[in-house]
């Protein structure tokens, strides 16, 4: 291939950050600190693991 991005240009639509059920920023990944909890990144906030699925 060409090794062109995806995503970029191409007509889809840009990703959207989930915001956080807690505090309302944009939650931009979710980082698993202990086997028992997910956080949102990078405000830091408790949130479920499939927050962004
Ligand atoms: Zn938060």
């Amino acid at each position: 291939m060409t090794g062109a991005e995806s995503g970029d240009g191409t007509g889809g639509p840009p990703p959207e950050p989930e915001p956080c059920p807690h505090c309302g920023a944009p939650v931009t990944a979710v980082i698993q600190l202990i086997p028992s909890a997910y956080h949102a990144y990078p405000c830091g906030c408790a949130v479920r693991g499939n927050l962004l699925e």
